[in-house]
Order: structure tokens, then C-alpha cells, then sequence
């Protein structure tokens, strides 16, 4: 049976990421750079005025106070995005505003509150020194600077800044698609009459937002009844249509759990099926040409758990992404936390604002209700006890 970290990196060295499309800005939030981008200007691209005030030579006023004021002619206005008409010569300022190019002579920016008018005259009643309230060209970012790599998921922050550089549309790597298939001849949809020994299907909803938030398009499919026909016939469609598919349930030893079979006589090469962890140890991974087959188990929080810890980073290598590994955030058991079984368990706990952790409740795998108070995963090793205290890694999924 694979270690967690084993099937993580036979999966992630099998993949590798989907062509790039070219995306208008607007539309690159979240999405991962296909591309190198070199700011092709200076950023700002001219010294401009950091406050509304007046451009002066600083060394005539660097004696300016309220009760020796410094009298200046002024010689012109420059209106933010105006052309420099006028030089400044000592004895002269410039009326300018925040964002004004800088006119030449000038090497200081003095701000309105510390001047009065009279009559034609600008009076400055405190001193400036050399280069104050300048904001210089490419003092944030040089041209021929890079500003982004490929694998970058693009934040918000980068965005604006790209935005700056004239940037109307980028490169990134295209968003799987990933079909969703919920195996199970016990399954109902929402709507449905409850029937004796059914029960509503609840694995596709939660693996699609998953999959949303991961970057890629869920394909969500009908649900699949346990035959071998039906499985492969599902599975079919599923890898004709996406980047990769994933299934739940099916998955185990059962006479009734098709997938690896069907998998199969479609002609897909199975990788592995168990890495040893809890809940999720059954796990398919294989390939179907140049395709991949996640085979979650069923039970609801398996099925979520190991998409997270497994799924997700493949979604992640598709795009591109440099980092495919969850982040993880350090928190302080707010109670002792055991494991005494002889798998890794993952186990569902709420983290509070502050960084404290309790479990969220019961653990077995059926459990929803403890699914739905949980915000994130605690990795505990086998037979051990953590106590409170303790400071233990979370992997968030809110
Ligand atoms: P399986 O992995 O197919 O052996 O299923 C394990 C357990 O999960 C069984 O109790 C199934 O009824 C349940 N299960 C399987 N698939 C789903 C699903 N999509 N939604 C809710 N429960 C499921
Ligand atoms: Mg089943």
C-alpha cells in the first residue's frame, strides 16, 4: 500500500499540465501563468508629483517657515496627465498636482497645505528637502524586470500590477475539465421518492465545488447503477468528454464495485487502488491514453478527503501550477487528539479564529454531521496521542 506521499508523487509525476489559452485580464483571477512577463516599460514610467502643491527648486526654500515665508513666481500649472510646458528656474514653482509629470529644474514638490497664495505670488511656508514628495520613474518596477513567472496563480495583487504594465491579456493554462460520476445502485437524486434500502446521493455536489475551487470545470453525470455495462458505458462518455474523470463508490473488493474492472476492458492502465490512509483507503489512480481516473471511495467524507488530499494537487499540476501541494496552517490542539488505528488519520477538526483546534466531531467516515462543523484536516500518525497543547498543522479547505 502507497504512503500518502507516495500516491501524491506517482500521480503528480504522471501528469502533465493542459495547453495555454490566452485570457483577457479580467477573466485571469486564480488562473496559473502560461508565460514569463517582462515589464516592457518603467513603472511609473516619468517622475511625477507625489502630492498636489508646487514643483521648486528645493534649495529655495530649504530655510521656508510660517514666520519667514519664501516668496515664488509662479511660472505654470501642469494638470495630471499634461504636457511640461515650463521650466523651473530658482525663484519660480509650478502649480502640480498628484500624478503631474515632474517639470525640469524642479527637484521638489512642496504640498498646498504648506503654502498661501498672494496675489500672483506663491508664498511656502515650510522647507523641503531635495527630492521630497517625487515619486520616481521605475522605482517600482524596471523595464526588463519580470513581474511574473509560468505557474504563478495569479492573485489580485499580480493583476493590478500587470494591469499597470498595459497588460490586456495573458497566457494561462487551460482549466480541466473534470467528469463527476457517482457509482452506486443504492444512489437516488434529489426529488426522488426515498425507497427502501436508497439513499440520496451526496458525493457529486461536494466533489464539483471542490473541483470549482480547484480551478477546474466540473462535468457533473447522470448516476451510474452497479453493472459492469453501466460502468463502462458511463466511463466512456466521461473520458471522451473531459480532461479527467472522477468517480465515487465502486471502488473496493465487493462483487458489486466495478470501476477497476470496467476501467480496465475500456483499456485504462490502473496505477495503483489503496494508499494507507483514513478515511480513503481505497483509491484508484490509473490512465486512459492521455487521461487520468481518480476512483474515490463512496462513503461521503472518504470521498471528499482523498479528493482533497489527492485530487486536487492533480487538478493543480494540470494547470500548471508550480506549488501542487495543499497549504497547510499551524494551529494548538485545543483538547487531545488520538488515532489508535495503524493508518494515518485524517481527521475532521474546526479551527477557531485564533488558531485553536477540536475535533469536529465523530470520525467514521459515514459521519456528515462532523463534515459539516469541520473547516480542515489534522494529520495524525498511527497510535498516537497528541495532547493539548500541541501544535499540529491544518489543512484548510474553507
Ligand atoms: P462503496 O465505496 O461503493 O462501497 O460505498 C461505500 C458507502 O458509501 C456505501 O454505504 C454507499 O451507499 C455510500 N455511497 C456510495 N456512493 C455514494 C454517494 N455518491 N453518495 C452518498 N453515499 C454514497
Ligand atoms: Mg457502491
Amino acid at each position: 500500500m502507497l504512503s500518502l506521499e507516495e500516491a501524491q508523487h506517482t500521480i503528480l509525476k504522471a501528469i502533465q499540465p493542459l495547453a495555454a489559452e490566452q485570457t483577457p485580464l479580467s477573466d485571469a483571477l486564480g488562473r496559473v501563468l502560461a508565460e514569463k512577463i517582462v515589464s516592457a516599460i518603467d513603472l511609473p514610467p516619468f517622475d511625477n508629483s507625489a502630492m498636489d502643491g508646487y514643483a521648486v527648486q528645493s534649495k529655495d526654500v530649504a530655510k521656508a517657515s510660517a514666520a519667514s515665508p519664501v516668496s515664488l513666481s509662479q511660472v505654470g500649472t501642469i494638470a495630471a496627465g499634461g504636457n511640461i510646458t515650463s521650466r523651473v528656474e530658482s525663484g519660480r514653482c509650478v502649480r502640480i498636482f498628484t500624478g503631474s509629470p515632474l517639470p525640469s529644474g524642479a527637484d521638489a514638490v512642496v504640498m498646498q497645505e504648506d503654502t498661501r497664495s498672494d496675489g500672483n505670488k506663491i508664498l511656502v511656508l515650510d522647507s523641503v528637502k531635495p527630492w521630497e514628495n517625487i515619486r520616481f520613474h521605475g522605482e517600482d518596477v524596471k523595464a526588463g524586470a519580470t513581474v511574473a513567472n509560468p505557474g504563478n496563480k495569479l492573485s489580485l495583487g499580480q493583476i493590478s500590477l500587470l494591469a499597470s504594465l498595459g497588460t490586456r491579456s495573458v497566457a494561462v493554462t487551460r482549466r480541466p475539465i473534470v467528469g463527476l460520476l457517482a457509482t452506486g445502485s443504492e444512489l437516488l437524486e434529489a426529488g426522488q421518492p426515498l425507497a427502501p434500502g436508497k439513499i440520496f446521493e451526496s458525493n457529486r455536489i461536494g466533489l464539483s465545488l471542490l473541483a470549482t475551487r480547484s480551478g477546474a470545470i466540473p462535468k457533473v453525470y447522470p448516476l451510474v447503477e452497479d453493472t459492469l455495462d453501466a460502468t463502462v458505458a458511463a466511463l466512456e462518455t466521461a473520458f471522451t468528454e473531459c480532461d479527467c474523470v472522477v468517480t465515487s463508490g465502486g471502488v473496493s473488493v465487493g462483487e458489486f464495485d466495478f470501476v477497476k474492472s470496467a476501467f480496465e476492458q475500456l483499456g485504462g492502465e490502473l496505477s495503483f487502488w489503496k494508499v494507507a490512509i483514513r478515511p480513503g483507503k481505497p483509491f484508484v489512480f490509473g490512465r486512459w491514453r492521455e487521461k487520468f481516473l481518480f476512483g474515490v471511495p463512496g462513503n461521503p467524507v472518504s470521498a471528499l478527503v482523498t479528493f482533497f488530499l489527492l485530487v486536487r494537487p492533480a487538478l493543480a499540476r494540470l494547470q500548471g501550477t508550480t506549488n501542487c501541494l495543499l497549504p497547510t496552517h499551524p494551529a494548538v490542539l485545543a483538547e487531545p487528539l488520538s488515532n489508535h488505528g495503524d493508518r494515518r488519520h485524517f481527521m475532521r477538526v474546526s479551527v477557531d479564529e485564533l488558531g485553536n483546534v477540536q475535533s469536529a466531531g465523530i470520525q467514521a467516515s459515514h459521519i456528515l454531521s462532523s463534515l459539516a462543523n469541520a473547516n480542515g484536516l489534522v494529520d495524525l500518525p498511527p497510535n498516537a496521542i497528541l495532547q493539548k497543547g500541541t501544535t499540529v498543522s491544518v489543512l484548510r479547505w474553507d
